[in-house]
């Protein structure tokens, strides 16, 4: 089955086919989303004053609403202590919710994974094609990161193929626009892609 999935385009498959497949075959698959940032240190702002957090909490509940598959949200309590808890908490894979920021300019969308990590490359690409297909901003590609780059730290250290998703610069007025007006078409293809995986 999945050497048939992996040839077909999955973005092309539809979300009720997919979720067929899932319900018949009974996925055991469990993928855990993380909320980039906390309440209390809530990330990066767009001009609106939205968090990071605040959009993010928002599409991890749209997403977990959409999917077929288990997921369990993890919050983080602090920056040192996230990868053991999203261990803790024994994905298959994780996906980890973030916004870039930068001078209000800069436009478009990445995934970042681990560079050591084939499968963690492998759910990024999948994502960014996703993304980009949704939001149609800018294409700045998945980036390979250390575990010293910033993000690197949660995405060397979870055990489970993980990606960090940066949709849009938040901070950016017409990239925001974009990220709030298309947030639930965004939420519908990252939920397309968790279950993809669950096949
Ligand atoms: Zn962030």
């Amino acid at each position: 089955m999945n050497m048939l999935l992996d040839d077909l385009k999955f973005i092309e498959m539809t979300s009720q086919k997919l979720q067929r497949l899932i319900f018949e075959k009974g996925s055991k698959k469990r993928c855990a989303l993380i909320i980039g940032h906390k309440e209390s240190s809530p990330g990066a702002v767009s001009p609106s004053d939205e968090s990071e957090f605040a959009y993010n909490s928002g599409l991890a509940a749209e997403i977990k609403k959409l999917t077929k598959t288990e997921v369990v949200i993890v919050h983080r309590r602090t920056y040192k202590e996230l990868p053991a808890d999203v261990n803790q908490a024994n994905p298959d894979f994780a996906i980890s919710l973030h916004c870039n920021a930068f001078n209000k300019k800069a436009s478009g969308s990445e995934v970042l994974f681990y560079n050591g990590s084939a499968k963690g490359k492998a759910l990024a690409q999948k994502l960014q094609t996703a993304i980009v297909k949704v939001l149609g901003l800018p294409d700045r590609g998945v980036k390979g990161k250390a575990s010293e780059d910033r993000g690197g730290y949660l995405l060397r250290y979870v055990k489970a193929p993980v990606a960090l998703i940066e949709p849009f610069f938040i901070d950016n007025p017409a990239d925001y626009m974009v990220g709030a007006e298309k947030k639930a078409e965004l939420a519908e293809a990252i939920a397309h892609v968790i279950d993809l995986e669950s096949v």
